[in-house]
């Protein structure tokens, strides 16, 4: 059962919650939230539980300013309004959203274009968004897929079918047997080389469907530095949207 309480620290009134447990000591714990959370034994006094938060104040005082720090630091989902940044192919851009009477986007000399009906409607900035990551990555694809592919050949024996989704987890999914992969519009945030990674190691599949030691052996004939792009794919950021979890 938890308790919420006061303490009164100099002339600081501190907040914490108490839970009564069947345990030996008193431990104080500063959440990510920022509460001060103290699990006691169910016979210690409330005289003592204070007198351990009055002494334990600096540790207290720390762990909430991390915590304060720790919560500004992280990245807010974008809105997509005018002065937010994001990147595109690995370049920061600043947001700019205009009104048109036809909707459309486009980046151009660090600026990212938003051109909408109704600038203060979320959804329809959203909306004009994925469409400008369809587009991009439906110009891109074609043309670093059809560079890479010599050295692939002679599997796949024409070029593959291509196709675009919005996935969560997966940067691309080769399926051999239809001669198609399918890659997230999300890549068109990375600088090409990680792109240009994940189109490797698509086109890899068609020889070696399964992440094998013989998969890895291949592709690193194919781009020696394989590994350290996969790492750099999986470290990097890319942007969350306030209209992805509506
Ligand atoms: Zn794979």
């Amino acid at each position: 059962m938890s308790e919420s309480r006061f303490v009164t620290v100099g002339r600081e009134r501190l907040a914490y919650t108490l839970n009564r447990r069947r345990v030996k000591n008193i431990t104080i714990r500063v959440r990510e939230s920022g509460e001060v959370a103290v699990t006691a034994p169910t016979r210690t006094t409330i005289a003592r539980i204070e007198e351990i938060l009055r002494d334990k104040i600096t540790f207290i005082r720390d762990g909430k300013e991390k915590m304060a720090k720790k919560c500004a630091a992280a990245p807010r989902p974008l809105t997509l309004c005018t002065g937010e940044v994001l990147p595109i192919f690995g370049e920061m851009h600043t947001i700019q959203v205009v009104s048109d009477a036809r909707c459309r986007a486009g980046a151009i000399n660090g600026v990212l274009y938003l051109a909408v009906k109704n600038p203060a409607d979320a959804a329809e900035r959203y909306r004009c968004f994925l469409d400008f990551l369809d587009k991009t990555a439906r110009a891109y694809f074609p043309d670093a897929v059809a560079r890479a592919l010599p050295q692939f050949l002679p599997k796949p024996p024409k070029a593959p079918t291509l196709s675009y989704r919005t996935m969560k987890t997966r940067w691309g999914v080769c399926n051999y047997n239809k001669q198609k992969i399918t890659f997230n519009r999300r890549l068109v945030f990375f600088p090409p080389h990680l792109i240009e990674y994940v189109v490797y190691h698509e086109l890899a599949h068609f020889h070696h469907p399964n992440h094998s030691k013989d998969f890895w052996q291949f592709l690193t004939a194919r781009m020696p530095d394989c590994q350290k792009r996969r790492e750099a794919l999986n470290d990097y950021k890319t942007p969350a949207f306030a209209a992805e979890n509506k």
